[in-house]
């Protein structure tokens, strides 16, 4: 099976230090076992879209060297393949409506909901899948090997919202499958969703790509970087240092001769050196950039 790796940006806002280190990893490791490497725009919740934010980041790729292969995917394009998903694990008896609030399920994933035994009468309900009570096991390639059981700590989890908007769950496996994504290098904030992730695959016999989840880059406050926490967005004019800074920060150090060249010629040695193994499981304090 031929190589194909992806980055699939979120585009509510700039792309910060974190999603930096995210679409790099994912491009070494791709061009390094001479694959492809796509980009999806994950807009699936058009509404929380920030203007302008697509354009920033596809341009910042552009500017830190990340040239992807093909055309983008936009989630808010894929309605059709989620809702034949969707109708083949409803075919398969997988699928019940629930009525119960985001947050008595925020509160506790595994919350006693009984919509399956008692339908809801309610008409704007969730869609959620029945999950087995099964361990599944997830071959990390930088974490490790996780074994996660199904029923008891996942819990049966939405596949389309009230709002009708399909789950990042659903969306993400439909469209891996359908970019044929082999290998999906990305931040460890999902590491705990690929099994139930990988059911899907299973339920909609879809390969399953290789994971490898990269540690979350954290502030000073031990807290993740993101839009939330008021993570800067990146300084393009200072692109060839933020590319040295997220080469160390993977465990790929630079040659000092390097740390200031173009960012083409620091990506060139970096797909020659990139070494998967060397990336250290967890990460802390860029402090410079928040
Ligand atoms: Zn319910």
């Amino acid at each position: 099976m031929s190589y194909v790796g992806r980055f699939a940006p979120t585009p509510s806002g700039a792309l910060h230090f974190g999603s930096l280190v995210a679409a790099v990893a994912s491009y070494l490791d791709a061009r390094a076992n001479n694959g492809s490497w796509l980009v999806r725009i994950e807009d699936l919740d058009p509404p929380r879209t920030a203007p302008g934010s697509i354009d920033a980041i596809l341009c910042c790729l552009d500017r830190f060297g990340l040239h992807w292969d093909g055309p983008l995917m936009f989630q808010s394009q894929r309605q059709g393949a989620y809702l034949d998903a969707l109708a083949e694990l409803t075919k398969q008896g997988r699928i019940y409506a629930c009525s119960c609030s985001r947050a008595q399920f925020q509160a506790n994933p595994l919350y006693n909901c009984t919509c399956l035994t008692n339908p809801p009468a309610e008409k704007e309900v969730a869609l959620r899948i029945t999950l087995p009570s099964i361990n599944v096991t997830i071959n990390d390639t930088i974490i490790g090997s996780q074994t996660q059981h199904l029923a008891d700590t996942v819990g049966d989890f939405v596949v389309q919202r009230k709002d009708q908007l399909f789950s990042y769950q659903l969306a993400v496996v439909v469209d891996d499958a359908e970019q044929k994504i082999s290998h999906v290098i990305r931040g460890s904030d999902l590491y705990h969703q690929t099994p139930a992730q990988t059911w899907l695959q299973r339920c909609l016999s879809y390969n399953q790509p290789t994971y490898g989840h990269l540690p979350i880059i954290t502030n000073d406050q031990g807290q993740k970087l993101s839009k939330q926490n008021l993570a800067a967005a990146l300084d393009l004019s200072k692109a060839p240092a933020l590319l040295s800074e997220v080469l160390e920060r993977l465990g790929q150090t630079t040659p000092c001769a390097l740390r200031q060249a173009p960012v083409e010629e620091q990506l060139a040695w970096a797909i020659t050196q990139w070494d998967i193994t060397k990336v250290p499981k967890r990460m802390q304090d860029p402090n410079a950039f928040v």
